[in-house]
């Protein structure tokens, strides 16, 4: 059975687009884009297109582009990079609600004896920005904050974060790999000093990713070995992969902004059918500044769990802030950064949404999680009857 795919921010299916682009390089095209002979030295001339094609979503120059192997890697690379310049500065700042490949990574260096503050949110999930403010130090080697939250959606202001930042000459990263080809980002226009990208969140295959790296900014690279690109990140270049970011990201730049409006009038008949028909539910995070193809909903006196199973029966993918199947045993982090009561953390669910999906699979939904939702209450000990 072919799965209703309600998922996304977890991983999208690799578009038929990419496949193409990726498959001649995995069959005749093998070569070493490093070797000195025609066969393999014309991949570099390859590399280099897709790396042009990763730079223009985002309007960055290619040569700041340096391909990574996901998106923790590059989360990994841009802190202890800049931790490594910083001329023994040793405070980190980030957030109480990143992706674990920042949170694990700045809670990893703490343990090294760097100091590390996770700024808070309100319960929109939205940054305290005094406390931003108040957290800056002359020991602050690196900010990182990201674009947009990966469990609610929400939009991070980065460029407020980034022109306060630059005044005071701190490296700020950015970790993108939710924003990317969803929303319209410039870094042009906007003061970040790195980003990252992952491939699997837009349509590009798993284990390839990318960190734009702003020309000028101070840099050490992290994965140490050969001279790839250009000296910044060792390790023979994952061709295919890179061919498929390439094409991932041209295909994101061109329907971004259909793809967009299409995905949050999906998203958004979804969320307003749920909430209207399911008693006692509630939208987890900022609505007015989210990403279009995300909505995060809480359905009290359930648990989460039990209503993805139940999902799963009938093909439907999607995810949970609670317990398990996150694959921990703590309910989410950026849930509780929130406040968001537990008995609402566990019965959270995160629908997220690709080009692929359609009304009828939106309206499948629609259709079964009102009586589902009732059902498994009135089986729950905690159930409330309604
Ligand atoms: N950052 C965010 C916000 C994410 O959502 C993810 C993946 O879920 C990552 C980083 C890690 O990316 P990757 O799976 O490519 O390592």
């Amino acid at each position: 059975m072919k799965p209703i795919y309600f998922d996304n921010n977890a991983t999208t299916p690799v578009a038929p687009e990419v496949l193409d682009a990726m498959l001649p390089y995995l069959k005749e095209y093998y070569g070493n884009p490093s070797s000195m002979h025609t066969f393999g030295g014309q991949l570099h001339k390859k590399v280099e297109e897709a790396r042009a094609r990763v730079a223009e979503l985002i309007g960055a120059d290619p040569e700041e582009i340096i391909f990574t192997s996901c998106g923790t890697e590059s989360d990994n690379t841009a802190i202890a990079g800049a931790v490594e310049v910083s001329g023994g500065k040793r405070h980190i700042i980030t957030t109480r609600v990143e992706h674990p490949a920042v949170m694990n990574f700045a809670k990893h260096l703490s343990r090294k004896g760097y100091r590390s503050t996770f700024l808070p949110v309100d319960s929109l999930g939205r940054l305290d920005m005094k406390a931003f403010a108040d957290a800056l130090d002359d020991d602050t080697a690196i900010v990182s904050v990201m674009y947009a939250n990966n469990e609610t959606g929400v939009i991070f202001p980065v460029a407020e974060i980034g022109s306060v930042l630059r005044e005071r000459g701190i490296i700020f990263h950015s970790d993108a790999v939710q924003a990317a080809g969803k929303i319209l980002l410039n870094v042009k226009e906007l003061p970040v000093d790195m980003l990252s990208l992952s491939g699997h969140k837009i349509h590009a295959p798993k284990g390839i990713g990318a960190l734009y790296v702003r020309k000028g900014t101070r840099f050490y690279p992290y994965v140490i070995g050969g001279h790839q690109e250009r000296g910044r990140r060792a390790g023979t270049e994952n061709v295919a992969s890179i061919m498929g970011l390439g094409k991932a990201c041209e295909l994101a730049k061109a329907h971004i902004e259909n793809e967009s409006a299409y995905l949050s009038a999906l998203r958004d008949r979804l969320e307003n059918a749920l909430v209207k028909n399911c008693p006692d539910s509630r939208i987890n995070g900022d609505t007015e500044n989210r990403l279009p193809n995300t909505t995060n909903i809480s359905f009290e006196y359930v648990e989460g769990e039990a209503i993805l199973l139940r999902l799963d029966e009938h093909g439907i993918c999607a995810s949970s802030g609670s317990a398990c199947s996150s694959g921990s045993l703590e309910p989410s982090h950026v849930l509780r950064a929130m406040g968001v009561p537990f008995t609402l953390i566990h019965g959270s669910i995160r629908f997220s949404l690709s080009r692929y999906n359609t009304e009828a699979e939106v309206d499948k939904v629609i259709e079964l999680m009102p009586a589902l939702i009732k059902d498994l209450r009135a089986l729950s000990p905690f159930g409330k009857k309604i």
